[in-house]
């Protein structure tokens, strides 16, 4: 029996450990794909094309919204953001549960579009640790830290809009919690339809 897989929005405020907690549990579970996003940001130092972004310019990006060629795009702080659809259908088609790390707005329109999707809020046990954690990333001029955290005050009035909030404290547990909260979505009812039809029509035959 074919089982599609599962679509996961994994999102939470700047600086909440998204990437950090992603690149693990890729690492320790081989059942995942990560959508890799378009944006009009910069790359930061380290980052790659094709690796971390698709980094574009906001002609090639405004481009790839009239050819309808992106799932779900944001502006977020000044850039745009958004999901190629062409991975991420096909991945989803082969039975693989495929990852997007986007901000609330992306998460909603996806949810809205796909209303099966899983969506998960991540968030550090405090205000004050993400702060901390942005300012010891050290990747983002203070301007563009208080911008982020400006944010953040704006989509915390969202994050009961998700399926699940979950706490990025410890990395090993959240990641495993993560897993764990992915895999359980496997048995739910309604996402088994084929096989509750499939022990009915046995049963009838048993009668
Ligand atoms: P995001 O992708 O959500 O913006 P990052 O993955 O870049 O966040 O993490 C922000 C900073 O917090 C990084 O410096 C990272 O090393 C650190 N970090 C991530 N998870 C934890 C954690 N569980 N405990 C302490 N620091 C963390
Ligand atoms: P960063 O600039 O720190 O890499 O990402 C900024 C924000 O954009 C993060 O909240 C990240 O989850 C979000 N983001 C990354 N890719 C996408 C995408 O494809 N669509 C949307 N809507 N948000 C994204």
């Amino acid at each position: 029996m074919k089982v599609k897989g599962i679509l996961v929005v994994v999102s939470g405020f700047s600086g909440a450990g998204k990437g950090t907690v992603m690149k693990m549990l890729l690492e320790k579970y081989n059942n995942y794909r990560l959508s890799i996003s378009a944006t009009t940001r910069k790359p930061r130092e380290g980052e790659e094309n094709g690796r971390e972004y698709f980094f574009k310019t906001k002609e090639e990006f405004e481009k790839m919204i009239e050819e309808n060629r992106l799932i779900e795009y944001a502006d977020y702080v000044g850039n745009y953001y958004g999901t190629p659809r062409d991975y991420v259908e096909k991945q989803l088609e082969c039975g693989k549960d495929v990852i997007l790390e986007i901000e609330l707005q992306g998460a909603l329109q996806v949810k809205e579009k796909f209303p099966e999707t899983l969506l998960v809020f991540l968030t550090p046990p405090c205000a004050q640790e993400l702060k901390a954690r942005l300012e010891g990333r050290g990747t983002e001029d203070n301007n563009t830290i208080m911008a982020r955290l400006k944010r953040a005050a704006e989509e915390a009035a969202y994050m009961d809009r998700y399926d699940c909030v979950l706490i990025n404290d410890n990395l090993e547990k959240c990641v495993d919690d993560l897993h764990g909260i992915i895999q359980s979505e496997h048995w739910k009812a309604g996402r088994n339809k084929e096989l509750i039809d499939k022990m009915r029509g046995e049963l009838e035959t048993l009668k």
